[in-house]
């Protein structure tokens, strides 16, 4: 079966995570600051703190922002559950603002419409999290607008989106937002397994969530009063924190996978390059993006016309399927996931998610795609819809 995304692990990434095995330190030690230093400085961030996931990461951003009980986290339900999620982990509120059907990212339209309501109900977001789904920025932009006028804060969840890039700087740099989020999971850009990390410009949202991430204790208390009183063994935890650690053996995967970044960009570019003229005359439409965006291309998404065959979504993708393509969906509206349901939401709240959720099919996009396995997908895909 031909994956709908898949890692590369070298020799050479092998090699490293190996000579940590052999070291000192396999939990947090030395080269989890390395990697830090390098995506930052990747980014252009002025700080980032490596955690377990994006998840974690989410979580830690949430809560160096402050948002807590009474607090309100809007998101776009065009995402993976842990977007909202990290929202009810700090016992806020969540809610969603619906999509813009070209890209799959939060609609600035609809968020412009509903924050002028919630003002009015003073029920206003504390937090909105923009998703840069498959790979490709939100109007960031017109989001950090938005922030200005409103008073919110933004949490970009770039878990799709390390590598690419908006008006002219690369996601991550937090130009125009609070916090931002990657994931190094297997199947994102570039891996450590499982890991996450945190991007920031603001100091105090950094040091909050280093706190966080261990414990909420503090250890370089060395030389206070009180570590002359009790010695050298002695630390205080101050908050209530957290095991949200990321390894030495994860950060060396990490810091050995980015030095391949740009050349699985370059690679993913051109296999998208390759499907979009290959399946123009299909009865399907594809993502159209502002020239201020470079998708980092995550995932390939397409989304299937309402021909008069009226093929069904779900034909094509057993027939992928059934021929060894492994096709995927991507997303699921969150807010239909049984356990938001019970939260009051229904069917019908986010009509364009629901309609791009019906339409959608994601194809096989990673840089090892070979061309005889993309032709192979484009032929099969070809073959089922004329
Ligand atoms: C993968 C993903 C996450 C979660 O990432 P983990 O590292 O698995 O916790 C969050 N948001 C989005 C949009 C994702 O795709």
């Amino acid at each position: 079966m031909i994956p709908y995304g898949k890692q590369e692990i070298t020799d050479i990434d092998i090699d490293r995570v190996v000579n940590i095995l052999r070291s000192d330190f396999i939990t947090q030690g030395p080269v989890v600051p390395k990697f830090e230093d390098a995506v930052a400085n990747y980014c252009g961030a002025n700080f980032s703190v490596a955690v377990n996931s994006a998840t974690s990461a989410l979580h830690l951003a949430c809560l160096a922002i402050g948002l807590g009980f009474g607090d309100i986290l809007w998101t776009s339900p065009n995402t993976f559950v842990a977007s909202a999620n990290c929202g009810l982990y700090c016992g806020a509120k969540v809610d969603f603002v619906d999509i813009d059907s070209e890209t799959g990212n939060i609609s600035i339209d609809s968020l412009r419409t509903k924050l002028a309501k919630s003002k009015e109900s003073g029920k206003l977001p504390k937090v909105v999290v923009p998703v840069h789904f498959a790979g490709a920025s939100c109007d960031m932009r017109a989001i950090y607008d938005l922030s200005r006028l409103y008073g919110f804060r933004v949490i970009e969840d770039a878990s799709h989106a390390i590598g690419g890039m908006y008006d002219g700087g690369y996601v991550g740099n937090c130009k125009y937002s609070d916090i931002t989020i990657f994931s190094f999971h297997p199947v994102k850009i570039i891996t450590t397994g499982e890991g996450g990390m945190a991007l920031t410009n603001n100091a105090q949202y950094a040091s909050q969530m280093r706190l966080l991430r261990s414990h909420g204790i503090v250890r370089d208390l060395i030389g206070s009063d009180l570590s002359r009183q009790e010695g050298a063994w002695y630390y205080e935890q101050i908050q209530l924190g957290f095991n949200y650690r990321m390894t030495d053996i994860q950060a060396a995967l990490g810091l050995s996978q980015l030095q391949r970044l740009e050349e699985y960009i370059n690679a993913r570019s051109l296999l998208v390059d390759r499907y979009e003229n290959a399946l123009q005359s299909l009865p399907i439409k594809r993502m159209t993006y502002s020239p201020s965006v470079k998708s980092a291309n995550h995932l390939y998404v397409i989304q299937l016309d309402e021909t008069e065959k009226n093929i069904s979504r779900r034909f094509i993708f057993d027939e992928m399927r059934k021929n060894g393509i492994g096709v995927n969906v991507h997303y699921i509206p969150v807010h239909l996931q049984p356990y938001y349901v019970g939260m009051g939401f229904k069917r019908g709240d986010f009509p364009v998610s629901e309609h791009f959720y019906s339409r959608a099919l994601t194809l096989p996009l990673y840089p090892k795609l070979s061309d005889v396995e993309q032709a192979k997908v484009i032929k099969t895909l070809t073959q089922l819809l004329i």
